[in-house]
């Protein structure tokens, strides 16, 4: 044993742990009015993500839009890029410590700095009754990164695989800004996984995942904050009960459909972080 445990160990684990970040100042997503607004909607527009694929969309400023599976159990990998400068993108990390490690109805995909404001809110998620499981699952987590072709690279000694999440998002973005590649891949960016099932080990605390409890008619619904580009990758893990990074697991394509609200939005577009540096 290289290290010693102290005599107070005990005392020193039952401090009570404190919220990072209590959210009970955040700006009132008010779902109400928001749902009100739903009820007016029409759909102008739908996407279909093929399997192992990755596609791009546009959601204008207070439309929504709603992912949705279709065929069977399926992941994907979300991106979301201002349409005004891509370089302002979802922050996965400041949205997990803003809500916790998995989003659900109510919850906001905030964006990176210097902008932390709200790019899209989500308004219907029909998985919520998932909860929290027995193994500290649950589900559309902000904890994952996206499966990418280095990490499996170095993990597998060398095995390349060109339909990774991160690399679909890639093409997909590239295609949307018409632009290359290698320009592009530096605002691909973590994800939210939506429909994922994951947690960390209670015992090693490594992240898992599980399979998606998400079947066909499921979906997951925002509203749109401002306007915006969206990234989607039919994650080649499927439906994520044992591999990604290959083409061995099933896979399954993703809907996603855009409506409009009818009439004007009375809802004020937010704006960047206040912060100024001195
Ligand atoms: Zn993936």
């Amino acid at each position: 044993m290289s290290y010693i445990i102290p005599q107070d160990a005990a005392e020193r684990r039952a401090v009570r742990p404190v919220i990072c970040y209590p959210n009970d100042t955040l700006p009132d997503p008010d779902l109400l009015r928001l749902s009100d607004l739903r009820m007016t909607a029409r759909k102008t527009g739908e996407c279909l993500v093929p399997a192992r694929e990755g596609r791009c969309f546009r959601v204008p400023a207070g439309h929504f839009f709603r992912i949705s599976s279709i065929e069977g159990p399926q992941v994907g990998d979300l991106n979301l890029w201002s349409a005004a400068d891509p370089r302002e993108r979802f922050y996965s990390g400041k949205t997990r410590a803003l809500h916790g490690s998995h989003l659900t109805r109510g919850d906001r995909m905030w964006s990176s700095f210097p902008h932390l404001r709200p790019m899209a809110t989500v308004t219907e998620d029909t998985l919520e009754w998932y909860g929290i499981d027995e193994f500290g699952g649950s589900v559309h987590d902000v904890i994952g990164t996206r499966c990418d072709p280095y990490t499996h690279h170095l993990l597998s000694g060398g095995d390349d695989y060109h339909h990774c999440c991160h690399s679909n998002l890639t093409r997909a973005l590239a295609e949307e800004l018409n632009q290359p590649c290698a320009e592009v891949e530096p605002l691909v960016h973590d994800v939210l996984n939506v429909f994922m099932c994951t947690g960390f080990t209670h015992d090693t605390g490594q992240y898992f995942m599980k399979a998606s409890p998400v079947r066909p008619g499921d979906y997951i619904e925002f509203f749109a904050e401002i306007d915006l580009i969206g990234g989607l990758s039919a994650c080649p893990g499927g439906d994520c009960s044992a591999e990604h990074s290959s083409d061995t697991a099933a896979c399954h394509p993703l809907l996603v459909e855009i409506f409009a609200p009818a009439g004007p939005i009375d809802r004020p577009a937010p704006q960047p972080s206040g912060y100024r540096w001195p």
